[in-house]
């Protein structure tokens, strides 16, 4: 891999980030921002997300990921939606994941999803919750496809967690979980994973909730480092880490650990959400590492759009630039070289 890429990409992009006197400004703009979302036509919402999102319909999710799969990336699809609180709406968006299943197949597309355990129904019952996750696994693990059963705020990590073990022993490497470095607890977490002998995959994020100090660090230092104490319990246990990050810090400190690993650098891929870091991801990918967009989209853009604003007013700022960043232009993959 071209590490050496990496790093000078690293030194001349994290620049802005490192001014001074910007933190505390741009931290009163971002909780300003968030305090009159709102205030926010929806339209113009919309338009913040565009870049995040490919859109409502399936068919337009399954359009992105086709072009992002010709450019060379791999792709995991997400039906927004999360905090399902009754039946009828978990066996909806359940239907949605099985056609959406069917579609990929139909189209020839990479077989992989994410889904998040508030939307399979866990808010109703952790059994619940595992009988309609274990129809879509049944489907999937017929077809080959990979499901990612996620990760939501702290009050659900138990029971998570306990329905990704449950999970795992029928439906095996069809199915993976995922972890946040910033919860105190996830060391440990990962050393309860790897302890077992059945197959593991393990997406690796910082976490996108607020969480209070007592169970979350709350400095990105701390959440850094715990997240590469993570990835070497996880590598050294035997995982497939999914290395789910924008922070070129972070991967170049992935790499320090997993050049100490022997074997493991064909246990890793970098992940990163649609429309985030596309320079990095591009540098990534062409440097030989593979890279896999996540692509969200569904009718369920508001709530979620919303929350993840309310709960990290730094996107606020993030989605405002993306704006104005200019919209990337995918090369097909024999064509990587000249265009990107
Ligand atoms: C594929 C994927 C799946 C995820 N799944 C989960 C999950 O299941 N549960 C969970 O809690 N969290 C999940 N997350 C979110 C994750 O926890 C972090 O909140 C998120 O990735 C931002 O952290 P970071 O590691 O990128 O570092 P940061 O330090 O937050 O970001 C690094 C740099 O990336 C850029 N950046 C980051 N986010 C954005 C953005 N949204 N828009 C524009 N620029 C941005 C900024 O330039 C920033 O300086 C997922 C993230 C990814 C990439």
């Amino acid at each position: 891999m071209k590490w050496t890429a990496i790093l000078s990409w690293l030194l001349v992009s994290s620049r802005a980030d490192h001014l001074p006197v910007l933190p505390v400004a741009m931290n009163l703009f971002d909780r300003f921002a968030v305090a009159c979302l709102p205030l926010v036509p929806r339209f113009i919402v919309r338009r913040l997300s565009t870049r995040y999102i490919a859109g409502e319909q399936m068919n337009q999710a399954l359009t992105v990921g086709k072009n992002l799969q010709q450019a060379g990336y791999l792709v995991t699809y997400d039906i927004l939606g999360e905090a399902v609180d009754h039946r009828e709406g978990v066996t909806a968006a359940a239907e949605e994941y099985h056609r959406l299943l069917e579609a990929l197949v139909e189209q020839n597309l990479e077989l992989n999803i994410s889904l998040k355990p508030t939307q399979m129904g866990l808010n109703i019952s952790e059994g619940f919750c595992f009988e309609t996750i274990a129809r879509i696994a049944e489907k999937a693990k017929k077809q080959g496809a990979f499901m990612r059963y996620e990760m939501e705020d702290s009050d659900t990590t138990d029971a998570t967690l306990r329905v990704f073990q449950q999970l795992r022993s029928s439906f095996g490497d069809t199915i993976g979980c995922v972890v946040q470095s910033m919860l105190r607890r996830t060391v440990q977490d990962c050393k309860d994973l790897v302890a077992s002998d059945l197959p593991l995959n393990v997406r690796l994020v910082k976490g996108i909730y607020v969480e209070p100090e007592a169970i979350a660090y709350q400095s990105s230092n701390d959440v850094n480092t715990a997240y590469l104490d993570s990835l070497r319990v996880l590598l050294e246990g035997g995982a497939f880490v999914g290395l789910a990050t924008h922070d070129p810090a972070l991967i170049l400190g992935a790499r320090e650990i997993i050049q100490s690993i022997p074997g493991s650098e064909d246990r890793v891929e970098v992940q990163m959400l649609l429309g985030v870091q596309e320079n990095l991801r591009n540098e990534l990918k062409m440097s030989g590492m593979p890279v896999r967009v996540y692509i969200p989209f569904g009718t369920q853009w508001y709530p979620y759009v919303s929350r993840r604003l309310k709960k990290n007013p730094r996107l606020a700022r993030y989605a405002m630039m993306g704006l104005f960043a200019p919209k990337e232009k995918l090369a097909p993959l024999s064509g990587q070289s000249s265009e990107e």
